[in-house]
């Protein structure tokens, strides 16, 4: 390989790793308040974080991971976007009983409705469907489709997105998201590419995502638990923007609070994508796991995540 293109293959694995290695990170301190990590471990780098509680065991990846490695899989065996088979696979991997899953992703995955009908009849009965669920998967699809432009890469993660999520702030997120990780890769600075990334959303969503994608926007200022896609985003790009490394930009996305696992899971995507894998503490990434219910007691540990970040990437065959 050539030097360029190892260093997107490592960027690559560091967005897949490093969303999966933030997930199980943050895992542990989901809804407890802002500050608890940093008041547990109050220095970077001294070990011991990678800790595990709530219901999950050390280095344990949650639905957040789960959910991407299935988009993955179903990418590569398809040799593209198939989306009733990623459905498919969501409603397999729902029906085995996850630790956890998202109230919205649940619903609409057990609700027996088509997979193009499902989360518009969800969303029509409820109004709500602006959750974090679909930003949290998108580390691996945003991987494959990075090679296929600007346009391409954000009109599929609206139509992954829109599998479970019928509003549409709920796609766009995830859109920029797509297209976040997409600079990355190419060795841009996702940062510097912002406002040009915000003239590509949806007209009706820009304003919302401006406010806390904005330079000086805070997570204290969020309207919304972060549950919600536009702090969860605004957050995570919030880490990136006010850290140096891989290690600070999830330590300060856990440290938020709240739903820990998921900012820290889009946090480690977007610092993994820009700093490389090489970047993530390899204390941490040791102990990490991914259990795939559903999938007849199937574990996928880094060597696996890698393997599967480079085939999206291109690096290797599929
Ligand atoms: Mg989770």
């Amino acid at each position: 390989m050539s030097t360029s293109t190892d260093q997107r293959a490592r960027r690559a694995v560091g967005a897949v790793l490093g969303s999966a290695v933030g997930d199980a990170l943050g895992a542990p301190f989901e809804f407890g308040p802002e500050g608890a990590f940093s008041a547990r471990f109050p220095t970077a780098g001294y070990g011991g974080e990678m800790c595990g509680g709530g219901g999950w065991d050390r280095g344990e990846a949650t639905d957040d991971t789960q959910m991407a490695v299935l988009v993955g899989e179903s990418l590569l065996e398809h040799g593209g976007l198939h989306l009733p088979d990623i459905f498919g696979r969501f409603r397999r991997w729902a029906a085995a009983d996850p630790k956890d899953i998202g109230l919205q992703t649940e619903d609409v995955l057990t609700n027996g409705e088509p997979w193009d009908l499902a989360a518009a009849l969800h969303f029509q009965v409820n109004q709500r469907a602006a959750g974090n669920g679909a930003l949290m998967r998108a580390a691996t699809s945003a991987v494959y489709f990075a090679p296929h432009g600007t346009g391409a890469t954000m009109d599929a993660a609206r139509r992954i997105a829109a599998l479970t999520h019928g509003d549409r702030a709920a796609w766009e997120g995830t859109a920029v998201f797509h297209e976040l990780v997409r600079v990355a890769l190419a060795g841009g600075d996702p940062l510097t590419a912002l406002p040009g990334i915000l003239d590509t959303v949806h007209p009706g969503h820009r304003p919302r995502y401006a406010v806390v994608l904005a330079p000086d926007w805070h997570p204290d200022r969020a309207t919304e638990f972060n549950g919600a896609v536009w702090p969860c985003l605004g957050s995570a790009v919030w880490a990136l923007r006010t850290t140096g490394s891989y290690e600070a930009a999830v330590r300060a996305a856990v440290d938020l609070g709240g739903d820990t696992d998921t900012v820290a899971a889009v946090t480690g995507g977007l610092a993994g994508a820009v700093y490389g894998a090489g970047d993530i503490p390899e204390r941490w990434v040791e102990p990490l796991h991914v259990p795939l219910p559903g999938w007849r007691g199937r574990v996928l540990r880094a060597a696996e995540l890698t393997d599967l970040a480079e085939k999206l990437a291109g690096a290797r065959a599929g």
